[in-house]
């Protein structure tokens, strides 16, 4: 049986963009995993009233309703009495709860006040989903076939009560769906350009997998989604139609999976056991972030000079100062030296180097904005290669350091050849 959720979340922070919703996005992803639906999801005020007609609107489209956030002690958060009251049932004092806020309170060296004994109530007809790590607990009602689920909006508590106590009782209940995802990482084209060239099979695919398009700025996720009963069946089908679309699209498909652009290269790096160095300009560091971000990204990374100034460029990578006079800072000759100089000095099998003008200022009608220099050597093969980017400054440098990752995937593949 396929479940369809609606999850609804609370708080006047969601509605005025204080706090980004991310509870939403971490319960979609969980229930996904045991095969369950979300087909809406709704913001509302901390409002009686919004809060009501959400569940009004809700219970009778949806077998199972998750709603976060308004559980507090504290005045502006009404979900709890509006809950009692919506499924007409007097609070009462749980004693397991209050025993566990007593508690928490002792261990935290705070007074227990009067108004952290309503921590402690829940609406007489629910189930109490235990909150180990607070003091709000979590709240599990059943109301015209619909299983409707409070929990507190803070997301690590959200995230605990769930896993420990909403999940498994789910899994119970909904046994026997599956929903499968494929995601494949294609780099260095547009959406409209894959669609084109894969339309044919797109137009071919089975009525129960739909194929998304989620572009990023450098690379396009491609996920294909499937349901039903039987797991196996379904993975194969899509790992089938994954393929056809592979074959068809050749090398720019960087990953058959979810995965970062610098994860793809960690994989690479690692499997032909290369090591890496950068020599950074217009990036600053940031590929070299993005890199170190992995754990075990040591393996294979050396480092990166960050040579922003020319200074720089001409004292730590030997850039002669003629190029930089005559070809200047962004040309393919600084680019070339950067990355030579970059391997010979760092000791690596393979180095990157990156020069650009990001904007918003310095570019001129020869060298626009957004034009970068990108060069990749392994001290036999030096690849160089022009780029332009066309937005704004910190998402031209999240392009060039997403191309900057597929120009290393690509050099090493071709090695292979
Ligand atoms: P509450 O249970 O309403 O007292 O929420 C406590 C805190 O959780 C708020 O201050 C927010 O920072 C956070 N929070 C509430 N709802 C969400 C949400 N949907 N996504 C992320 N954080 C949230
Ligand atoms: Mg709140």
């Amino acid at each position: 049986m396929s479940y369809q959720s609606i999850i609804i979340t609370i708080g006047d922070e969601l509605l005025i963009g204080q706090t980004i919703d991310t509870n939403s996005a971490w319960i979609a992803q969980q229930l996904n995993h045991i095969g369950i639906n979300v087909k809406r999801r709704i913001a509302v005020a901390d409002e009686r009233s919004a809060i009501a007609t959400a569940l009004d609107e809700s219970i009778p489209q949806a077998s199972l309703i998750l709603l976060t956030g308004g559980l507090g002690p504290t005045a502006d958060d009404i979900t709890k009495p509006l809950l009692s009251e919506y499924f007409d049932s007097p609070l009462i004092v749980n004693e397991t709860v209050l025993q566990h806020v007593k508690q928490i309170f002792t261990k935290r060296n705070r007074p227990f006040l009067e108004r952290n004994l309503k921590q402690a109530e829940v609406p007489e007809n629910c189930q109490v989903l235990f909150n180990r790590l607070g003091t709000a607990p979590g709240m599990w009602f059943e109301k015209e076939g619909c299983i409707i689920i409070s929990l507190p909006g803070v997301p690590f508590e959200m995230q605990t009560i769930m896993s420990e106590e909403a999940l498994p009782r789910l899994k119970e209940r909904l046994a026997g769906n599956h929903i499968i995802h494929k995601t494949m990482i294609v780099a260095g084209v547009g959406e409209s350009f894959i669609a084109d060239k894969i339309e044919d099979i797109e137009t071919a695919l089975p009525p129960h997998i739909h194929l998304a398009y989620l572009p990023t700025p450098g690379y396009v996720k491609l996920r294909l989604t499937t349901e039903g009963p039987d797991r196996n069946a379904l993975q194969s089908q899509v790992d089938i139609h994954a393929e056809l679309i592979r074959q068809r699209l050749g090398t720019i498909v960087a990953a058959m999976e979810d995965l970062l652009p610098e994860e793809i290269v960690a994989r690479l790096m690692e499997e032909h056991r290369l090591s890496l160095s950068l020599a950074e300009s217009c990036t600053g560091g940031y590929l070299a972030n993005r890199i170190t971000n992995l754990p075990g990204s040591s393996a294979f990374f050396k480092g990166s000079i960050i040579s922003y100034d020319n200074e720089v460029k001409e004292s730590l990578l030997k850039v002669p100062r003629a190029i930089l006079e005559t070809a200047g800072a962004v040309s393919e000759k600084t680019v070339i030296q950067m990355a030579e100089e970059a391997r010979r000095t760092m000791h690596t099998d393979i180095a990157l180097s990156i020069s650009g003008i990001l904007g918003p200022g310095g570019g001129t009608a020869e060298k626009p904005v957004g034009l970068v220099w990108m060069a990749i050597s392994d001290g036999r093969r030096t690849v160089s290669r022009e780029f332009h980017f066309f937005y704004d400054r910190l998402r031209n440098k999240e392009q060039a350091a997403n191309a900057a990752l597929d120009m290393i995937r690509l050099f090493i593949l071709d090695d292979q050849h």
